[in-house]
């Protein structure tokens, strides 16, 4: 059972010795100016990461929205996490939707539970967007703090299709939007009207990261959320909203609050784009979706 895998002790393990002058990846950056590792295939090995965790008992919440026509994407998001998030730990979904009804039951492995939380839709999709950044604040300090060490939190409208373990977790960590990696800081589409919140001026900037993967422990989800909550917020008064929506605020606060760990493109990839040579797993894709149909 999940208990007895937590109580497994740290123990004599075999696995090949580091090779300080023979580094694993050569042809991808794996480590950030601020000494946070880059998530890539081959800079990690998930059975020294596995014990650690276990013998933490780590628990982790995965939070999704299913707002509206959105709920169709439940179904494949829990079955393929079932086989590739976080196999053989503790695992609570967190599913926001204003349809709780329409959520499917899905038969769960030992340890992982569905929790469906009632919410409030709103009209325009950006908002709906947006608002995830409150509805995560909010229950990060009401629940989640009691009930998970980590939070995970992803967009709906996708699936894995590889290994996601412990491996990501850190204090606070952003992902590599798919769209931008190999961008120069003038390309990133970060929000440039120095009226809004999120503006970030040309000559700054490290990373594009993606706005539907984020996460860390509860508390540091819980300051990354409400500091983008809140300025929406002060935007929203000046009558201002940034050009990507959340993940403009994402952007700005990762940039002053840097992350500790970066998840690569594996961790976040979209078919329509190709295999470029360095991508060697693919373990979240973004499922196609006519937008127009889907938002309205
Ligand atoms: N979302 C939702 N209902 C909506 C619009 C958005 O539940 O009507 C949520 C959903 O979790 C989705 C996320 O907001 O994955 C971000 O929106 P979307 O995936 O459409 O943005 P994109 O990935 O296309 O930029
Ligand atoms: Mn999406």
């Amino acid at each position: 059972s999940v208990d007895q895998l937590a109580e497994v002790k740290l123990q004599r393990m075999l696995y090949p010795k580091p090779e300080t002058l023979n580094p694993p990846r050569t042809d991808v950056l794996t480590i950030t100016p601020w000494f946070a590792p880059i998530v890539w295939n081959g800079m990690y090995n998930s059975d020294i990461l596995n014990a650690h965790f276990l013998q933490r008992g780590v628990r982790i919440g995965l939070t999704v929205f299913a707002i509206k026509k959105y709920t169709v994407f439940v179904k494949t998001f829990i079955e393929t996490a079932e086989k590739f998030f976080m196999v053989g730990h503790r695992v609570n979904y967190y599913v926001y939707t204003d349809r709780p009804s329409d959520i499917p039951n899905i038969t769960l492995a030992e340890g992982r539970r569905l929790v469906i939380l009632n919410v409030p839709s709103y009209q325009r999709w950006q908002e709906v967007s947006m608002r995830r950044m409150e509805m995560i604040r909010d229950l990060s300090h009401q629940r989640f703090n009691k009930e998970v060490d980590y939070l995970v939190c992803v967009d709906v409208d996708m699936q894995f299709s590889d290994e996601v373990g412990v491996e990501i977790l850190s204090d606070v960590f952003g992902t590599l939007h798919p769209g931008f990696y190999g961008s120069d800081r003038q390309s990133f589409t970060y929000e440039r009207r120095p009226e809004s919140q999120a503006f970030i001026p040309a000559d700054e900037g490290d990373f594009y990261y993606a706005g539907g993967f984020f996460g860390g422990t509860v508390e540091e989800v819980y300051k990354l959320t409400d500091f983008c909550h809140y300025a929406m917020m002060t935007d929203k008064e000046h009558n201002i909203e940034a050009i990507w929506h959340d993940e403009s605020y994402l952007n700005k606060y990762f940039l002053y609050h840097k992350p500790t760990k970066i998840l690569s493109i594996e961790y976040l990839w979209d078919n329509s784009f190709g295999v470029p040579d360095l991508l060697k797993r693919r373990r979240f894709v973004a499922v196609p979706k006519n937008h127009e149909a889907i938002r309205n």
